[in-house]
């Protein structure tokens, strides 16, 4: 769910580079979109499906809220975990010397997979074997708005997916684009440059309109190596003895909706270990 702001010579541009909206079914997920909803941090979004969602004025505003409410290390990568009799620490830069009972790893799971291979290669496993398939992310600001209706591009050559960024709800500033190429595409290109890319990738989205584009205002180009998870028929991981786990899309499915129901299906699973311990 990232945003990206471009600067302009007409006014910042925000993106949505990852994720460009979600959808619900799960009657959990519901009940916390419906709040967020109350909050306004979410709208409808109803061009691309009748039950698609984003966030406002960007998608990553519901992470910005829930990240404000918990104590957060921004730009620390982890790079392994140690562990001392029962309780672990984080090494990698800027984490500090704290120890903790627990340990959830909520990333990708080709990043999963390093880290908690040495500590339980069982639960480990999952994520050794889990793939996910990449994405090439063009963005695009005009100064003038680029003549397609619908401002929705669909499954044509390269482009997966492009959309009129700006058109979303609760966006403003200038005219943007942002263009995602199809998983194939993206792994045939995956070692390019993003200043190889780019041109590709504005190309396509101007074989769409039909028109030779204007020179575009601002520009970024970004390469997601793990963007679409396969899902692996577990919720999530956890191992109560050395309380570490793991959650994340890649356990279920490639969603958002999937992502929040594994972390919380983990947090159900710790709690339950939690009380028998303390049984
Ligand atoms: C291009 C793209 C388009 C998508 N489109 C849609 C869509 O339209 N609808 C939809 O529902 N879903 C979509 N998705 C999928 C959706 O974004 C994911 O399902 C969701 O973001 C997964 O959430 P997550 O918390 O499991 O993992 P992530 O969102 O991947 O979060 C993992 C976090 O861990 C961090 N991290 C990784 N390694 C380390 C480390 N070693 N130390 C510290 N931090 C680390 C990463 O920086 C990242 O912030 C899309 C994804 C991509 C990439």
């Amino acid at each position: 769910m990232a945003s990206r702001r471009v600067e302009t010579a007409i006014g910042p541009a925000v993106f949505d580079f990852g994720a460009q909206y979600f959808t619900v079914r799960d009657s959990a997920f519901a009940e916390q979109v419906h709040d967020w909803e109350a909050l306004g941090l979410v709208k409808q979004w109803p061009i691309p499906r009748p039950d698609a969602y984003v966030g406002v004025p960007a998608m990553n505003t519901v992470l910005r809220h829930i990240a404000s409410t918990k104590d957060v290390t921004f730009s620390a990568l982890v790079k392994g975990l140690k562990r001392h009799g029962n309780r672990w620490q984080l090494m990698g830069e800027g984490l500090g010397d704290t120890w903790y009972d627990g340990v959830v790893l909520a990333l990708p799971a080709e990043q999963t997979a390093p880290i908690l291979t040495l500590h339980d290669f069982e639960l480990a496993q999952a994520a050794l074997f889990a793939r996910s398939q990449p994405c090439w992310t063009g963005m695009f600001a005009f100064a003038e708005r680029l003549n397609h209706a619908s401002g929705v591009i669909r499954d044509s050559g390269l482009i997966a997916w492009a959309t009129r960024n700006n058109a979303k709800p609760g966006r403003s500033g200038p005219e943007s684009w942002v263009v995602q190429a199809t998983p194939r595409w993206s792994l045939q290109h995956i070692e390019f440059t993003t200043d190889q890319v780019g041109p590709l990738l504005f190309n396509a989205l101007a074989e769409e309109i039909g028109a030779q584009l204007p020179e575009p205002i601002g520009q970024s180009i970004h390469r997601w190596r793990y963007a679409l998870s396969a899902g692996t028929g577990a919720s999530c991981l956890w191992n109560p003895m050395l309380r570490v786990g793991a959650c994340g899309d890649w356990l279920i499915g490639p969603r958002v909706e999937c992502a929040w129901l594994s972390g919380r299906r983990l947090a159900e699973r710790m709690v339950a270990a939690a009380s028998i311990a303390a049984e």
